[in-house]
This record gives structure tokens, C-alpha cells and sequence, in this order.
């Protein structure tokens, strides 16, 4: 007995013996193999002939067509078989036509990304719950790969990686999608970063400054005031005209949603939007979150805008990735994780940028998230990402437990062209005050076993503890640089060497509120100017020497 291969019609009227044996004769003729044809009716289709066969499907049917005015008058899909289902992963049979990336239907409307292009299979990873998948099931190719929607529709919205609402405020009318990859800005589109990324904490703007386009780590142990930092940055953009995108990777429901309260509290979710995949979405989404987080800050950049975005935290990404990869059966490298591990953190971080002005001039900065374990940061996932970004800000289980915060290690952070984008004033202050502090760090360490002190040595430490002092920063409190420059400029001037150091915070907060009151020219001078000629500088010692007068008659 010859092998043969069903072919299964449905035709709108039942079909006469001689079409169907003019069809097992085209058929044949056309597969190279010998076709049974097994036909079926359905009125519903109104006109032409569905058949389905050896992974093809050819539609000519008019109900089709009137659902796809657009569409060709006969469609072609290729249809593969679900040959393996587990652990959020299917392996597929037949589509030798999909793309690496492509998006796969299965049955119930279940979505799949095909990861592993393999000779004879497909492994794809899947975007919801794998109870309702079954062996021998249908999977069809979609031509397209995954998209998010886009646009100022998402601003103050909460969605999930797919781009689909979470947050109970309806559907998102949003008028654009958007591919979730796609391959980063050239060196031509792209211009140098010259605009500060005003964080509003004092300790990064001085010491650490951000310029828009730039990627900058935070990276530290757990519960060191990663989040924190990101979420005061955030915050710190209102009326900036900066939108924010906040990425929650593996994290777990209740911090997200505490995230968003305080976004809300604060007005800040009216120029962002956040993207959550928490530790209970499968792997796949949380693989995929970041990207799609890039896809909607994009969309903005290109229209001209400037954007930040924070990764929160790669960490788990990577983690995500390692475990789809050994699902997949992908070959273990370093640490587990598959050898492609760095690409996936780098086309993510490349996407940020500054663009040219002939490329609409906006910005994408991007502020990822690494934890460390026992602030160990040689780890495998931390130096590449430390590779791919222009500079770190290292947050210290220590100085956070030692009531320094934010507990930004100054010796161990940099940012690599921050500077560049930083405003005058703030550069000229910041060379001396990070040279003090260094200074002062090594001093305290060493006269721990000393006693007699010269005083020169005494007058840094004395320095040393008010920079220290000073640099301290409540949560949700981010200063506007002006302040911060002023207090800044007092400090490094050794203006506030009579003051306790305990009263120290207490003074900066009084001054400056003095100085809003009364003076408040100083401000909006160095707002303006950016600089601090002779004369203000003479203003800004007088309203000193009168806040202090009236501090001590108080
Ligand atoms: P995790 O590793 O769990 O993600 P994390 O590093 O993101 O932690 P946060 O959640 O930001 O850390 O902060 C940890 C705790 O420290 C929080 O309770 C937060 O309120 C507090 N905290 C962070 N920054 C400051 C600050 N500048 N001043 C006072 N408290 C702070
Ligand atoms: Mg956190």
C-alpha cells in the first residue's frame, strides 16, 4: 500500500467526484506525494474551497475575504503541531518558514515566541499559562514579531510586557504599536550627551552627574536603596519635560505596586508609565518586559522627546533568561547562564541614546538595576553590564546600615561623560569636594589608631564629616539644583566649619528656606546664570553671615 497524505476540504456545497479527483491530482502533483481528499461543507463560507494539508492551509473562501478586504484572494499559512509541552516551553513541528522571534498562535489564542530555530522543530517560549496546551495541538505562524502599543495613551498606565493594561483603568486607546526589538541607533544618529539628567539627589549630581542619553548602573545588595534612588530620579522629572518608564523585572507583586503608590502620591505617574512582570509571570514575560519598556520610551525619543528608563533589575532579567535557556536545552556557560547572555543585556542598553538634531534631537537615558550578593561586583552578570554602561553608582550595605543614605560608595562610582553635561557651577564645586571626601574617607579610616593630630588633619576631618553630612538625603525629597548648588558652594567654601555637625542637616534645611524667603534672587540667579560670579558670591555670604546672626539670637 502506497503512503498517502489527507488533504481535508471544506467547501461551501459538497463537491462533485470529478473536483475531488481534479484536486487529489493537483495536490499530489504539487507535494510530490500521493493526496487523499476528505470533503466537508459548511454553508457558512458562502464561496471557494478551505483546504488544509502536510502543514499548509490554502483559504479561498469568501467568508475570509470579506473579513480581509485587504487580504490576498488565496491565503497560504504554514500550521505546525505542538510536539511537547512543559514548563512554559513548546516544542513545534512543521513552520520550517518562521522566523527566530516570531510570534506563534496556538489554540484558545495562547501566544508563543519562537527562540530556537532548530532543523526538524521550533522551540518557542510561551506568553501565558501552559495548562490548556495539548500534544498534537495547532500552532500557526504569525509573520510578525511581538509588538507593544505605543504613545502618549500609556502615560500614567500600568501594563504588563505585552503592553496589555493591568492597572483597572480600562483599555489603553492607544493609535500606534511598536516591534518590542529592534537594532539601536548608530553612531551617526546620535550626538554627544550635553544636558544634565537632574536626579535631584545631591550625592549623584555632584559626585556622580547624569547627562540625558547616558546609561548609568545602580548596582548593590539588597535592600541598599537601589529602587529608592530610581524612584526619587523619577520624581525629580516632574515638570522637566522628561518621561519616565518604570520596567519592574521578577519583583514581587506588593513592591510594584508600592512603587506605583508612591509614583501616584508624589504626581509622578502623570509622565510615566510602568511595565511589571513580577516574579509570578512566567519567565518568558519577564524575559521579554524590558524590551518592551524600550519600545514604548522609544516611540517618544524618536518624536523628539526626552525619556528615562529604568531597568528595575537586570539581575532577575538574567535570571529569567538562564532559566528559558535551559528549558530550551541551550548549552550552560559561565555561572549557567547560555552563552549569549551579553547580548542580551547590550542591544537592550544600546537603545538608549542622544540623538542627532537631524533625528529629531530627543534622548533616552536609562538607569539599569544590578543586585549584588555580599557586594560582590566581579560577579558574571555585573561586570558585563558594567561593561556595556558609561559608569556605576555603587550602593553600600555598610554606609546604609551606618545611617549614610543614599549609600552611594564614592570611590567605587563614576560616570564616565556626565561631567560633561554638568552645569557650571556644580562642575567647579564638585572637583574639590570629591577630593575632600576621598580625603577624608582614607583620614577616618587611619587616625582610628592615632591620637595626635595636627591641625591641619583635624580641620579635614572636621570638612570631611560635614561633606559626609551634608550628602545625606531623605527618601522623596529631591532639591532642585540651584539649592544644591548653593548649599554646596557654603560647604566647600568651609562656611559651615563653626556648625556642629549634628546640627548640620538641620542648618542646610533652615538656610535654605532663609534664603527662599528672603533672598530668593540668589536662587533664581544661579538658576539662570548657572555660574557664580564675584558678586552673587559676596551676596551669598552676607545672607549667610545674616541667617546666622539671627540662627543664634533664635
Ligand atoms: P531590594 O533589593 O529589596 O530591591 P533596594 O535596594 O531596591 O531593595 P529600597 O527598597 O529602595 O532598596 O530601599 C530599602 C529600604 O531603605 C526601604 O525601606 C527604603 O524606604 C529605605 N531607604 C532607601 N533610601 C533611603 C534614604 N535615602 N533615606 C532613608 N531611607 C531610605
Ligand atoms: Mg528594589
Amino acid at each position: 500500500m502506497s503512503e498517502h497524505v489527507q488533504a481535508r476540504t471544506v467547501s461551501p456545497t459538497a463537491l462533485k467526484k470529478e473536483q475531488v479527483a481534479a484536486l487529489e491530482a493537483a495536490l499530489s502533483k504539487k507535494l510530490g506525494k500521493a493526496v487523499r481528499v476528505l470533503p466537508e461543507t459548511d454553508a457558512s463560507l458562502i464561496g471557494g474551497l478551505h483546504i488544509s494539508v502536510d502543514g499548509l492551509v490554502m483559504d479561498s473562501t469568501v467568508k475570509r475575504r470579506i473579513a480581509e478586504p485587504e487580504g490576498p484572494a488565496l491565503r497560504v499559512t504554514e500550521v505546525g503541531t505542538v510536539v511537547q509541552a512543559g514548563d512554559g516551553i513548546v516544542r513545534v513541528a512543521g513552520l520550517p518558514g518562521a522566523m527566530s522571534g516570531e510570534l506563534l498562535e496556538l489554540a484558545g489564542g495562547l501566544q508563543a515566541i519562537a527562540l530556537n530555530l532548530d532543523s526538524d522543530s521550533i522551540g518557542a517560549v510561551l506568553m501565558g499559562p501552559d495548562a490548556e496546551v495539548r500534544e498534537g495541538g495547532a500552532v500557526r505562524g504569525t509573520g510578525r514579531v511581538a509588538e507593544v502599543p505605543v504613545g502618549d495613551a500609556l502615560l500614567g498606565r500600568v501594563v504588563d510586557a505585552l503592553g496589555r493594561p493591568i492597572d483597572e483603568k480600562g483599555p489603553i486607546a492607544h493609535t500606534a504599536t511598536r516591534k518590542i526589538e529592534r537594532v539601536a541607533p548608530g553612531v551617526v544618529e546620535r550626538r554627544e550627551i550635553d544636558t544634565p539628567l537632574q536626579t535631584g539627589i545631591k550625592a549623584v549630581d555632584v559626585l556622580v552627574p547624569i547627562g540625558r542619553g547616558q546609561r548609568e548602573l545602580i548596582i548593590g545588595d539588597r535592600q541598599t536603596g537601589k529602587t529608592a534612588l530610581c524612584v526619587d530620579t523619577i520624581i525629580n522629572q516632574k515638570n522637566k519635560d522628561v518621561l519616565c518608564v518604570y520596567v519592574a523585572i521578577g519583583q514581587k507583586a506588593s513592591t510594584v505596586a508600592r512603587v506605583v503608590k508612591t509614583l501616584e502620591e508624589h504626581g509622578a505617574m502623570d509622565y510615566t508609565t510602568v511595565v511589571a512582570a513580577t516574579a509570578s509571570d512566567p519567565p518568558s514575560l519577564q524575559y521579554i518586559a524590558p524590551y518592551a519598556g524600550c519600545a514604548i520610551a522609544e516611540e517618544w525619543m524618536e518624536e523628539g522627546r526626552n525619556v528615562l528608563i529604568v531597568y528595575d533589575d537586570l539581575s532577575k532579567h538574567a535570571v529569567a533568561y538562564r532559566a528559558l535557556s535551559l528549558l530550551l536545552r541551550r548549552p550552560p556557560g559561565r555561572e549557567a547562564y547560555p552563552g549569549d547572555v551579553f547580548y542580551l543585556h547590550s542591544r537592550l542598553l544600546e537603545r538608549a541614546a542622544c540623538m542627532s538634531h537631524a533625528r529629531g534631537g530627543g534622548s533616552l537615558t536609562a538607569l539599569p538595576v544590578i543586585e549584588t550578593l555580599e557586594g560582590d561586583i566581579s560577579a558574571y552578570i555585573s561586570t558585563n553590564v558594567i561593561s556595556i554602561t558609561d559608569g556605576q553608582i555603587y550602593l553600600e550595605t555598610e554606609l546604609f546600615n551606618d545611617g549614610i543614605r543614599p549609600a552611594i560608595n564614592p570611590g567605587f562610582s563614576v560616570s564616565r561623560v556626565g561631567g560633561a553635561a554638568q552645569i557650571k557651577a556644580m562642575k567647579k564645586i564638585a572637583g574639590p569636594l570629591r577630593i575632600e571626601l576621598a580625603q577624608y574617607r582614607e583620614l577616618a579610616a587611619f587616625v582610628q589608631f592615632g591620637s595626635d593630630l595636627s591641625k591641619d588633619t583635624l580641620e579635614r576631618l572636621r570638612q570631611g564629616e560635614r561633606i559626609v553630612e551634608i550628602l545625606k538625603q531623605p527618601q522623596f525629597r529631591p532639591m532642585p539644583v540651584e539649592q544644591q548648588v548653593l548649599i554646596l558652594y557654603v560647604l566647600t567654601n568651609r562656611l559651615l566649619s563653626d556648625v556642629p555637625v549634628d546640627r548640620v542637616r538641620k542648618f542646610q534645611g533652615d538656610f535654605l528656606e532663609y534664603v527662599e524667603d528672603n533672598e530668593s534672587d540668589i536662587l533664581d540667579e544661579i538658576r539662570a546664570s548657572q555660574v557664580i560670579p564675584q558678586a552673587l558670591e559676596e551676596k551669598i555670604r552676607g545672607a549667610l553671615e545674616a541667617f546666622k546672626e539671627r540662627h543664634a539670637v533664635d
